[in-house]
């Protein structure tokens, strides 16, 4: 799960890292309230969407020489002028597809006089089994052009489990950023501080970027992004309370009240499968016959009729499905259930799209009855490759 910069940085305060003040809001006068408890006399107003890259980023409905999605102001008036402008508008960047997101939330903050630029994530490194952190001196909106061309600049510590966070750590991470004498003390405290709240809170990620050096020597955390590992979520019931359900995808957001494991993608085949694996295997069996799955979707072990009729509308809801494939080991989980759930998801949706069914396994001959009595133009696979080439040619026929 993703939060918010504005929710970012309340939870990291907590842990007693620097950051600058300031607030988020909704509508414009919300903004110049926000800006009037601030210093002055510079302020920055940020898009709270959740994605990256908002400095560049471009709103869609604005001329192309506009400003992006993180905006310097020198007055109230600029606080106010600036989040009209973007509220409600769409802000795209490389982060968010070509589809941008809307921007329905801003935070406005202190303006800061920045001497230099670094970058600081921690992450959980599968390759070590621990938690890294990864720094460079070239923080600031390129930092995605330094991993590809400069990967050198790029320094990777890693941290045992079994021992923790160790004073040589932080210090490996101030030398990695060339700070010497206050700077680096500075670093190293936050360095640690960072390691207990990314520990505590359950993260998958934690980025900042820019970390920055004030012109009077300061470390300031300018910009963060978080997220968390949704299987520790109900060991953190303020974070969970930062959820913004109009950042998800609604697909997704629907299938996980079915407790369905459903992930969009950019196809236009929708897979419904039983199995992480075999939903893996099916999604690869498609590419490999020159199509694109439209998602992953795991309809788990135990499922019912009502769960299957979920999934079914689900695919269907996705405009750019031009074709579905079922694919079914019928081991717990029944072929005529399988069967019966489909034939009654395809009649309440109208199915517009071409459908083949492949099922295997307990009760096959029922299930297979069920979806040759129910009078829908249902094709029938008999195995993984069968069923990818027919769900291929179908989607093709009606190209
Ligand atoms: P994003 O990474 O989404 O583009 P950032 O918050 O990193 O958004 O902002 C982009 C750039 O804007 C930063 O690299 C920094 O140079 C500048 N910036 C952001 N916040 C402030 C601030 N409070 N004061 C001064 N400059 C800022
Ligand atoms: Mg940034």
């Amino acid at each position: 799960m993703n939060i918010h910069e504005y929710q970012a940085k309340e939870l990291l305060a907590k842990y007693g890292i620097a950051i600058p003040a300031g607030y988020p809001a909704t509508s414009a006068a919300e903004a110049v309230e926000g800006a009037k408890k601030l210093p002055g006399p510079l302020y920055v107003v940020k898009a709270q969407i959740h994605a990256g890259g908002r400095g560049k980023g471009k709103f869609k409905e604005l001329p192309a020489d506009a400003k992006g999605g993180v905006r310097l102001a020198k007055s109230i008036d600029e606080v106010s002028s600036n989040a009209e402008e973007m509220l409600g508008n769409t802000l795209v960047t490389v982060q968010t597809g070509d589809h941008g997101k809307e921007v329905n939330r801003l935070y406005v903050t202190d303006g800061v006089d920045i001497a230099k630029e670094y970058y600081l994530s921690l992450l959980v490194d599968r390759a070590s089994g621990r938690v890294a952190m990864v720094v460079s001196t070239e923080g600031g909106m390129d930092i995605e052009a330094v991993a590809h061309d400069t990967p050198e600049k790029i320094t990777t510590i890693t941290i045992d489990p079994a021992q923790g966070f160790m004073p040589h750590h932080g210090r490996a991470v101030a030398f990695a950023l060339k700070l010497s004498g206050d700077l680096a003390k500075q670093c190293q405290r936050l360095a640690a501080q960072l390691y207990t709240a990314f520990i505590e809170l359950d993260c998958a990620m934690l980025e900042i970027n820019p970390l920055v050096e004030t012109d009077d020597g300061k470390l300031l955390v300018l910009d963060t992004k978080m997220s968390f590992d949704s299987n520790a979520l109900y060991r953190h019931k303020d974070v969970e309370a930062m959820r913004d359900e109009s950042e998800e995808d609604p697909a997704e957001i629907e299938a996980s009240k079915y407790d369905l494991a459903y992930i969009k993608l950019d196809g236009n085949i929708g897979c419904m499968v039983n199995g992480a694996g075999l939903a893996m295997a099916t999604m690869d069996i498609i590419k490999l016959n020159g199509a694109f799955p439209a998602n992953f979707l795991d309809v788990g072990g135990g499922a019912t009729t009502e769960k299957v009729t979920a999934a079914f509308k689900i695919i269907l809801k996705d405009p750019a499905v031009e074709g579905i494939l079922v694919n079914i080991f019928g081991g717990i989980m029944k072929c005529d259930v399988i069967a019966n759930g489909i034939v009654q998801a395809a009649k309440d949706v109208n199915l517009s799209v071409p459908l083949v069914v492949r099922l295997e396994g307990t009760n096959v001959e029922k299930g297979k009855e069920i979806l040759d009595n129910s009078g829908l133009p249902i094709v029938s696979a008999d195995d993984l490759g069968d069923a990818a080439r027919k769900i291929v040619a179908e989607v093709k026929k009606t190209a």
